[in-house]
């Protein structure tokens, strides 16, 4: 395959540029598949540096897909305590067992059957398919959305739709060291093109920018406005305990432990205690604290001194910090 100048001069960067990450070392391919599947569900919605001890830990504890696919759930969960966005980790599992079942253990090296597997979209198809198969895929990630937009001055409305950026995304070529050139790119847009203050000077690409040459590297995105939902979380607190449920009513951190919530459609005069952002909504939460306990269906006492043991998602976490410093 015959390199494009831009190509070569990012690949060249990388060389010389990348960063260690412990999924990008030296394994053996069937173990690169392995490693590049937990990592892409992990960087689904979390910040590399995050990621990376998280990463460590599940490896070593879960060293294969055999693994992956018969673990016990309560383990499974407290590997990925922390990082958030749970039907990422019961996806994986999912996506283990029919990679044992239908695949004989090797995950699939074709678009086709890796977007039907659960959790995997097309943006995690093709970073599968060229960062461990070294397929000609460039996987179109924040970062390498940031350099398109800056390298090719995008910012008319159009030209932002991710339709836009998946065809001009060309411009940066192909390689035959595929896996390299899609982390490359990536890298490029994490270490040099940041969001903000770009370090332009580094750039080995700068040349052709034409952000650059404007010097305006401001960026546009599409506003992606977030539902408000307005809920009413009820606090029963007896002899130091807090009484939670398993989730079972609403779609988002399903079957993880949460206080008793009920949604409001349109409430008057709501003033909320606290407020937390998922990643399709607002959550304006207003507290009510009861005396009187009504039984509750999947309820349970939890000791507020014992709460490290217990799994809980970042939103009860919050809530119980607001309570302590509240209550
Ligand atoms: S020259 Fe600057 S703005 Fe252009 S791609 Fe490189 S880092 Fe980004």
């Amino acid at each position: 395959m015959k390199e494009q100048f831009v190509t070569k001069k990012i690949l060249n960067w990388y060389d010389f540029n990348k960063r260690s990450l412990p999924w990008r070392e030296n394994v053996s391919l069937r173990k690169r598949q392995y490693n590049t599947l937990v990592s892409e569900f992990m960087l689904q919605q979390t910040q590399v540096a995050t990621v990376i001890p998280y990463f460590d830990r599940f490896i070593k504890e879960i060293p294969n897909m055999e693994n992956l696919a018969k673990v016990q759930n309560k383990k499974l969960i407290k590997l990925w305590e922390g990082l958030g966005y749970y039907s990422r980790v019961k996806n994986l599992k999912k996506t283990a067992k029919i990679v044992i079942k239908n695949f004989g253990g090797k995950l699939p090296d074709n678009f086709e059957n890796l977007v039907k597997l659960p959790g995997i979209g097309e943006y995690t198809a093709s970073a599968i398919l060229a960062i461990a198969f070294n397929k000609p895929y460039i996987p179109l990630d924040g970062n390498i959305e940031r350099v398109l937009k800056r390298y090719l001055y995008l910012k008319k409305e159009k030209e932002i739709q991710k339709d836009y950026l998946l065809k001009k995304k060309s411009i940066f070529g192909l390689s035959s060291r595929s896996s390299d050139y899609a982390q490359a790119l990536m890298e490029l847009g994490a270490l040099i093109c940041k969001p903000n203050n770009p370090l332009c000077d580094q750039c080995p690409i700068k040349k052709n920018c034409k952000s650059y040459k404007k010097k305006d590297f401001s960026l546009v995105k599409i506003v992606k406005k977030n539902k408000e939902k307005y809920f009413i979380l009820k606090v029963y607190k007896k002899n130091q305990r807090y009484l939670l449920i398993k989730n079972t009513k609403f779609n988002f951190l399903r079957n993880l432990s949460i206080f008793p919530m009920e949604e409001l459609s349109n409430p008057k005069n709501f003033h909320e205690n606290l407020n937390f952002k998922m990643s399709n909504m607002n959550m304006n939460i207003k507290i009510q604290y009861l005396k009187e306990y009504q039984k509750i269906p999947s309820s349970y006492w939890v000791d507020r001194n014992k709460l490290s043991n217990y799994m809980l998602p970042s939103f009860t976490k919050k809530v119980v910090q607001y309570l302590e410093k509240n209550l």
